[in-house]
């Protein structure tokens, strides 16, 4: 059985193993410099770790030589997109290489026929909704990022956002992916086509994976016919318990939403200056719903709707009349989490995700850890799917506070794997996250991915030290 705890020796990046890598790629494309590594040496967690030697390769054949190598000498390879990850699953724990994937962004091809694009994995997730646009086709998955963080990343960690909640998350739009594995073989994995069930779902394997099981070089994802039509509601209330128990009601009422994002009075405090028309005062919580569709069913949906919160007490429902209106309530909304550094210089960012009839019992669980250890602490997020955004927000110059912080970050996971949750609606494990795996996952479930890992990178030189609880301190 794989030890993943007993760390390999892994090989110093001597200069011989640089020259090695900078004859691959050529000097522009492989970096030692100390300031170019301090640039890739973090990402959204704010932990940082120095790594080795940085490289961008342009081609899959390139990342494959680069692996092989990796193989041969044994260093370790952190595959990278943009850098926005919020667990630390791009930073270099162990030293070794940060394999960039940025230059790789070309969108091969748009079969509009079918309703699928090919694209490589450093294709920023916006330019490929843009792009796809243009022949009336819409790529859903949205994270908050979306306009700077990339689709290999996106499917390593399985990004969601807003439109989860009805058209679901990374995963249930990519079909197939050309992977690099640790030994430098190049794999391809799932069809072309709506449907493929030939042998194990190896693609979705891949997907979430973090990666720790191969390099992601290819993606085919597929697209679906541009919403003909679609209204955009603010809903907010006197009553953060009110409007937490409401988000289950929509959904149970015939209600579709496209999405249904929730922020609670103190995300709405931290983005109030971008919107021209702020929540009325007294406002302690709000909802961003929106429903999609041809426009007769949309104004089927959005009559029902109204239906049910003239029923609310302490509530206000206000149509968006305006699409300068509606971007600037996304624009407030996907700025929140850079805007808590308003409030204090860092932050313990979580993304756990409950049953959405459980929302309020989260919600209250946080305003009690906010109360009992002092702490600030905010909520928002992906309501319609139960995945709420935990910021506890510190300064870590205060020890005793940062103490506090990991104290309710603790507390916040049992309670959501106590509520039926799980840990990570969407950000994934990276190292942020890994000492509490077996909270939610069994011995039994562990060995059995510990071994998936063994067999996918019997070396353990791809993005060591992630997902799996360390036994040994890294180096
Ligand atoms: C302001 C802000 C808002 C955000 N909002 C959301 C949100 O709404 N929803 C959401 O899901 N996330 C969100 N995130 C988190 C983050 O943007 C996503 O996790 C995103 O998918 C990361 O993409 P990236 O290109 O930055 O990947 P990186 O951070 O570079 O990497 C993330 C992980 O993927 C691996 N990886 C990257 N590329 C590849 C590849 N080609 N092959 C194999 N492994 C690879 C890395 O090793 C790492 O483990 C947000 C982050 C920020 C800063």
């Amino acid at each position: 059985m794989l030890q993943l705890s007993v760390l390999p020796i892994m090989t110093p990046m001597n200069t011989n193993i640089i020259k090695k890598l900078t004859d691959l790629v050529g000097n522009e494309f492989c970096t030692t410099r100390r300031e170019d590594l301090h640039c890739y040496s973090f990402d959204g967690a704010g932990k940082v770790f120095l790594p080795d030697a940085v490289i961008f390769p342009e081609s899959t054949e390139q990342v494959s030589a680069i692996m092989r190598l990796a193989s041969e000498y044994t260093f370790p390879v952190v595959p990278r997109g943009a850098g926005t990850g919020m667990t630390g699953g791009s930073v270099a724990v162990q030293g070794g290489l940060v394999l960039a994937l940025t230059r790789m962004n070309r969108i091969i091809e748009i079969d509009d026929k079918n309703q699928i694009a090919i694209a490589e994995p450093g294709v920023i997730t916006g330019d490929l909704q843009n792009a796809v646009k243009k022949f009336g086709l819409f790529y859903p998955p949205d994270p908050a990022s979306l306009k700077f963080c990339t689709l290999g990343g996106n499917a390593a960690e399985c990004a969601g956002g807003p439109s989860a909640v009805k058209y679901g998350v990374t995963k249930d739009f990519i079909i197939g992916l050309e992977v690099v594995l640790a030994s430098g073989e190049i794999l391809t994995v799932g069809t072309r086509t709506e449907k493929g069930v030939t042998g194990y779902d190896l693609t979705r394997l891949f997907i979430g994976s973090e990666g720790t099981l191969g390099i992601i070089t290819k993606l085919i994802v597929r697209l679906l016919p541009l919403p003909e039509h679609k209204e955009t509601f603010l809903i907010t209330s006197t009553s953060l318990s009110r409007t937490t128990s409401l988000v289950a009601r929509i959904l149970s009422s015939n209600i579709r939403p496209c999405t249904l994002e929730y922020m609670d009075r103190t995300a709405i405090r931290v983005v109030t200056d971008m919107l021209s028309s702020p929540p009325p005062p007294g406002t302690e919580a709000l909802l961003l719903l929106e429903i999609d569709g041809d426009r007769e069913t949309v104004e089927r949906q959005s009559v029902r709707l109204q239906a049910l919160l003239a029923s609310e007490p302490d509530c206000t429902c206000r149509q968006a009349a305006t699409t300068t209106e509606v971007s600037e309530l996304w624009q407030a909304r996907r700025s929140i989490s850079p805007a808590t550094f308003n409030l204090r210089p860092h932050k313990i960012s979580e993304d756990v995700a409950v049953p959405r009839t459980r929302i309020p019992d989260l919600v209250s669980c946080t305003e009690k850890l906010a109360q009992e250890l002092d702490l600030l602490i905010l909520t928002f997020g992906h309501a319609g799917d139960g995945n709420i955004h935990v910021n506890i927000m510190l300064d870590k110059e205060n020890p005793d506070e940062l103490a506090r912080g990991e104290k309710a970050k603790e507390r916040l996971f049992r309670q959501a794997i106590a509520l039926g949750g799980t840990l990570s609606g969407e950000h994934g494990i990276g190292i942020s996250k890994a000492a509490f795996l077996p909270l939610e996952l069994s011995d039994t479930t562990i060995r059995i991915m510990k071994g998936l890992k063994q067999l996918f990178d019997p070396q353990n030189i791809l993005n060591p030290g992630k997902i799996f609880p360390q036994e040994k301190a890294s180096h």
